[in-house]
C-alpha cells in the first residue's frame, strides 16, 4: 500500500509465499527500497515505519540518520564536509552543521577571530613597504623596520635600529586610520587596529578617513621600459655590475621614488654630461605622462638626475611643504 507520513512517501508491499523474502514486507521510502523485519504484516510494518520516523523527526539538532529517512529537501549534504577528513554528512537544509568536526570548525575559527586584532606584522609591514620603507633583512637590509604581533599586548610593535626612522613610519600608519605610541621605553612604537585602541581605553581622538588608494609609486623596471621605448640611450650592463657604455640607468630613490641617472663613460667627461644633461631633458618629457619628474642636484660627480614620483605622491609632498 502507497502512503505518506510526515512528508515521506512510503510503499509497503504485502508478504506473498514462494520468494525468498517471503516472510519480510517489501519498503520503498522516497526512492529507497529494503525488506522489513520478519513476520510484521503490512499494518503492523507501517506502525513500525511511523514509529521510526517519528524517532528520527525526534531529534532535531543533529542528522542521525541517512537522507531517505527524512522528508524530501529537509536534509542536505554539508558543504563542509565533503573532501574533509571527517567524511561527507548531512545537515538540516539551510542550517548550521551539528556534525562533530564541524562544530569543532567553528569553535576554532571563533576563537581564531577572538585572539585577532585588526592588524598583523605581516599587514603592517606590508603597509609600510608599498609606502617605499625597507623591511629588516639579515642579509641586505640590516637598519630596515621590523614589524611583529604581540598577542599579549594585542598589537603589533615596530622597531627600527635608528629609532628616528620611526616617526616617519608612525605618520604613514596614522594615515591609514592606525593608532600609533611609543613604547614607554621610547625605543619602539606600538601600532593598533583603531578598534583595538578603543577597546583598550585608549584616546584615540576623531576618526580619520583612510586615503584612498593612490597609484602605484613607480617602479625601476617601469620607469626603465618607458625610456627604452622613447628610443632614448640606456647604459647598457656590464658583466661586472656597472655599466658598459654612457646612457640613463634606473635606480630606487627615496622611499616610493625611482631615480634616473645618466651612466658617463667617455674619456671626455664634460661631452658626456652635457650630452646627459640633453637626454635627462627628453627623458622628463616623455616620462611626465606616468609620472611627476623633478630635477635634482647632481651629486658625488654624478649628471643630473630625476627624481619620478608618481603624481598624486607629487601632490601628496607639495603640500605638506
Ligand atoms: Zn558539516
Amino acid at each position: 500500500m502507497d502512503t505518506t507520513y510526515r512528508g515521506r512517501r512510503i510503499t509497503v508491499t504485502r508478504p506473498t509465499l514462494g520468494n525468498e523474502c517471503a516472510i519480510r514486507c517489501k519498503i520503498t521510502m522516497n526512492g529507497q527500497t529494503w525488506y522489513g523485519a520478519p513476520g510484521l504484516l503490512v499494518a503492523d510494518q507501517l506502525a513500525e515505519l511511523r514509529r521510526m520516523i517519528d524517532n528520527v523527526d525526534s531529534e532535531t539538532q543533529r542528522v542521525t540518520a541517512v537522507a531517505y529517512w527524512y522528508a524530501p529537501g529537509t536534509v542536505e549534504v554539508c558543504p563542509l564536509g565533503a573532501g574533509s577528513a571527517y567524511g561527507e554528512h548531512l545537515r538540516f537544509t539551510g542550517k548550521e552543521c551539528m556534525e562533530r568536526g564541524c562544530v569543532r570548525d567553528r569553535v576554532q575559527r571563533a576563537r581564531a577571530r577572538a585572539r585577532r586584532y585588526g592588524i598583523t606584522g605581516a599587514s603592517v609591514s606590508n603597509l609600510l613597504t608599498t609606502a617605499g620603507f625597507t623591511a629588516y633583512d639579515i642579509d641586505s637590509a640590516r637598519h630596515g623596520f621590523s614589524a611583529s604581533g604581540v598577542q599579549a599586548r594585542r598589537a603589533v610593535s615596530l622597531h627600527q635600529r635608528d629609532k628616528h626612522g620611526l616617526e616617519p613610519m608612525a605618520e604613514v600608519l596614522r594615515a591609514h586610520g592606525l593608532y600609533v605610541v611609543w613604547d614607554e621605553s621610547g625605543r619602539h612604537l606600538w601600532v593598533y587596529s583603531r578598534t583595538e585602541a578603543v577597546a583598550q581605553g585608549m584616546d584615540v581622538g576623531p576618526e580619520v578617513a583612510p586615503p584612498a588608494p593612490g597609484p602605484k609609486p613607480p617602479t625601476t623596471p617601469a620607469a626603465r621600459a618607458v625610456l627604452k621605448r622613447a628610443g632614448l640611450a640606456l647604459a647598457k650592463p656590464s658583466s661586472w655590475g656597472s655599466y658598459s657604455t654612457e646612457g640613463l640607468y634606473t635606480v630606487k630613490g627615496a622611499p616610493g621614488t625611482v631615480e634616473v641617472h645618466w651612466h658617463t663613460h667617455e674619456p671626455d667627461y664634460t661631452a658626456s654630461r652635457a650630452r646627459g644633461a640633453a637626454v635627462l631633458t627628453q627623458a622628463a618629457g616623455v616620462l611626465s605622462d606616468a609620472y611627476t619628474a623633478v630635477h635634482l642636484p647632481p651629486s658625488q660627480g654624478d649628471c643630473v638626475v630625476l627624481s619620478l614620483r608618481t603624481a598624486a605622491r607629487a601632490e601628496e609632498a607639495a603640500a605638506t611643504v
